[in-house]
């Protein structure tokens, strides 16, 4: 039986990631489009990075920690918009807390670089390009250059993760830095994850064979979602790591897939 829907003009990174996790994630989000509700988390997250754009929106020299100061409260409220409110029952504790979050978050960041000095080649940088068949599309953070070439750095307001695990921690980025390589002809040299709510910044150098690897995982991802998508269907493999952070549980058990709690 066919989808009643489109399929998806473009695999991004996070789509990539969803679809990895549970087949049947992708097919809600990226196929169906269903709305997935705000969450306090992604909600910081969001404005933290909505004032680090303004702040780089300026000049080099007047990129201050009271010029990001002085753009907290009008990124933060462009955030909260009545549907996000709704979604996290923000009250005026909630907001305030909100608020208090992301000014931490800013003095931090101000901790680990000096924006001034940083010469940001992209910030917010929107890349398409077909790898490998597979149409790929990623929006950046920032891609900086200096005199040994391109780096990624991608804002992070979560905890930080154990670098046993930086095969996942570092997958979104690399595949950005295979969408750098075949959009702008250049592979960047390294990728830059700063963790701003904790003060601390994992870097990692972008190998030919890294990239090789991301590129072929997008690939067979990207063949996956057709045969699936003509299929008309994308399995659902629950497992308590998949099904605890997704925003369709509800929808899932509703169809009759085990949820587990
Ligand atoms: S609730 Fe679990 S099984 Fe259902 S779509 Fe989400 S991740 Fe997949």
């Amino acid at each position: 039986m066919a989808l009643d829907h489109p399929l998806p003009a473009a695999l991004s990174p996070s789509r990539m990631a969803d679809f990895q996790s549970c087949p049947r994630r992708y097919q809600y989000g990226a196929v169906e489009r269903r709305r997935q509700p705000a969450s306090y988390a992604t909600t910081k997250g969001r404005a933290v990075h909505a004032v680090l754009e303004a702040l780089f929106a300026l000049g080099g020299p007047e990129r201050t920690l009271e010029a990001a100061r002085a753009r907290l409260e009008e990124t933060t409220a462009s955030v909260l918009t009545e549907e996000v409110r709704s979604d996290i029952a923000c009250d005026d504790a909630l907001e305030a807390r909100l608020r208090a979050e992301v000014a931490a978050a800013l003095d931090t960041y101000f901790t680990m670089e000096d924006p001034t000095a940083v010469a940001a080649e992209g910030v917010e940088l929107r890349l398409s390009a077909e790898v490998d068949g597979a149409p790929l599309l990623g929006i950046l953070d920032r891609l900086d250059r200096d005199a040994a070439g391109l780096t990624i750095v991608d804002y992070k307001t979560g905890k930080v993760p154990d670098r046993r695990y930086d095969v996942h921690t570092f997958a979104n980025a690399e595949l950005y830095a295979a969408l750098c390589e075949a959009s702008l002809g250049e592979r960047p040299r390294s990728i830059r994850l700063l963790y701003v709510g904790a003060g601390r910044e994992l870097e990692r150098p972008v190998t030919e064979a890294v990239v090789r690897a991301r590129r072929q995982a997008a690939a067979t991802v990207w063949r996956r979602v057709r045969t699936y998508y003509d299929a008309g269907a994308f399995p659902a493999t629950p497992s308590v790591r998949a099904c605890r952070f997704c925003a369709f549980r509800d929808v899932c058990r509703a169809s009759g897939v085990p949820v587990p709690v």
